[in-house]
């Protein structure tokens, strides 16, 4: 419990700090939102549908559905497993109502990308030794087919706490689909706009059974001993990844094709500036692992500028970090010194490089910050980011054909929820505003809680907004506004995960694996069967 609690309030600060940071300083409060005026009125909305207009637009998805067939003995070429990280159901409910709303639409009848694939299911993410669930065991169950205990990357679930030595030995290491793919000489490649380090992408390359040894110095923080015995943090293990070698451009290939993400300071050392913050510093003890990666015939690039050099048609292995830490929000993107490139940009330049490979290729891409938005209590940093995962989607789906199977799926959930009964087309990050029941029309005014205060659809059941005294007046509040913080119940530094199933979606090759409700370690056995791993 301890190192628990050690390590939600190191998240919770590291969340309010990138917040701080990404808000130009202007941390709201729990209990005092930023007093800012209303937004401008909106333009006029589009109509609300004839009966006509909503039953042929049902009608078309049934009719759809009628002409599935699935393709049992299809074998897929290529898998690429998006994930949102903390993308629960009410995220994508609302996200779907954001996005249609930038868009001019009332929102509630938009799709995203990944919602018009054909085939579903439901992902039960409890964890081998947890009710409601972490990254690091969700994601091992996704790319090991086994449930793991908290903190675990990919170590068996009998595997317990900071034990370094159970870790190390041969049979308590889980083997991923990554290693798997990378073993039958396909290539395989990770992006994520967290830290490459991070627990997502880690679980795919790494084995550890604590996810914050990201560096060696997270590593002998943790564990003095397993530091002393050589067990080597996640950074290392990404560039040290050596199975049966893969040809690129001529020249062995023993690890990744593609790591594109964030966590800069995990590879440089201490002594090195950052590139982009020049009063900042790697954090290794050890030695420059970029240098590594380029020792072995990889490139390595830290802004967009030398992203875009990148040609994917004759690069060689790439490693991208384009932060010390966390890469920026979308919202907070275009703000960013050094310039980064957009999750679907990472996308688009990992699939082209991966299709390279003479075997098919494994891509992961992790929307990283959905997470950290919630944590935060900020859905409109979580919703937006859902948003560019969505359109990174669809991009990837554009980029490939039906020898590809594309799955989207989140590890786990959020306490997010959105309720009230907000009038159609009502703004998603805005106050409940309610219909009139004599009319049936929107009323003029924000509707009243018992305690005469308006009301937002977006809130959260607990987290660092949450109400402690007598409640925020949202009279006048601009609740659309970045830096807006949504209410909640109980108080915590950070707001937690929520346990409830999330879904698995599915388009290509063996997609209609996934029906019914499936334990979330069935993703596994999904994807290495359609990449023909076993029968
Ligand atoms: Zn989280």
């Amino acid at each position: 419990m301890h190192s628990m609690y050690k390590r939600s309030v190191r998240r919770a600060l590291a969340f309010g700090l990138c917040l701080f940071l990404t808000t130009g300083g202007t941390l709201p409060l729990a209990a005092q939102p930023p007093q800012q005026p209303p937004q401008p009125p909106q333009p006029p909305r589009p109509p609300i549908e004839t009966k006509e207009v909503f039953m042929a637009r049902a009608r078309a998805q049934v009719e759809a559905n009628t002409k599935l067939r699935p393709k049992h003995r299809r074998k897929a070429r290529n898998v690429i497993l998006f994930v949102g990280d903390g993308m629960g159901v009410s995220t994508i409910t609302a996200a779907r109502i954001l996005e249609g709303q930038q868009r001019g639409l009332l929102g509630e009848e938009n799709s995203l990308s990944f919602e018009k694939f054909p085939y579903l299911a439901h992902s039960k993410t409890y964890q081998a030794n947890q009710q409601v669930p972490d990254s690091a065991p969700t994601m091992t169950s996704i790319v090991t087919g086994s449930k793991a205990n908290d903190g675990s990357l990919s170590v068996a679930p009998n595997v317990l706490g900071n034990d370094f030595a159970a870790a190390a030995l041969p049979e308590n290491r889980l083997r991923t689909i990554l290693e798997e793919a990378e073993s039958r000489g396909l290539w395989t490649g990770v992006v994520s706009t967290a830290t490459i380090t991070h627990a997502t992408p880690g679980a795919c390359y790494a084995h550890t059974p604590n996810r914050e040894t990201e560096s060696d110095a997270d590593l002998a923080k943790a564990s003095p001993e397993a530091a002393k015995a050589g067990y080597p943090d996640i950074a290392r293990q990404l560039v040290e990844f050596k199975l049966r070698p893969t040809k690129m451009n001529g020249k062995n290939s023993p690890g990744l094709e593609v790591a594109l993400g964030g966590g800069r300071a995990k590879f440089l050392p201490a002594a090195t500036p950052d590139p982009e913050y020049p009063d900042r510093t790697g954090d290794r003890k050890d030695r420059d692992l970029t240098a590594v990666w380029t020792q072995n015939g990889g490139v390595y690039i830290h802004d967009k500028a030398g992203f875009d050099t990148i040609d994917p048609a004759t690069t060689g292995p790439v490693l991208g970090l384009f932060e010390p830490s966390y890469m920026q929000y979308e919202i907070d993107r275009p703000k960013d010194k050094a310039g980064e490139p957009s999750l679907t940009e990472m996308t688009e330049k990992a699939i082209r490089i991966l299709q390279r490979g003479p075997k098919g290729f494994f891509l992961m891409v992790e929307g990283g910050r959905v997470d950290h938005g919630h944590h935060a209590g900020n859905a409109i940093r979580a919703l937006t980011d859902a948003i560019a995962l969505s359109r990174a989607v669809e991009r990837a789906a554009s980029l490939t054909g039906d020898d590809t199977l594309i799955i989207v799926t989140a590890d786990h959930s959020h306490t997010f929820f959105m309720s009230g009964y907000p009038t159609r087309g009502n703004p998603i990050l805005g106050l409940v505003v309610g219909n009139n029941p004599d009319t049936g029309l929107p009323e003029t005014a924000p509707a009243k809680a018992k305690d005469g205060k308006p009301y937002t659809t977006l809130g959260y059941a607990n987290g660092p907004g949450a109400v402690t005294e007598a409640r925020a007046d949202l009279t006048g509040v601009d609740t659309t506004a970045p830096s807006y913080r949504q209410q909640a119940l109980v108080p915590l530094n950070s707001e937690t995960h929520g346990g409830e199933d999330v879904v698995i979606y599915a388009r290509g090759p063996q997609a209609h694996l996934f029906q019914g409700t499936l334990e979330e370690n069935a993703t596994f056995f999904v994807m290495s069967r359609a990449l023909g791993f076993w029968k």
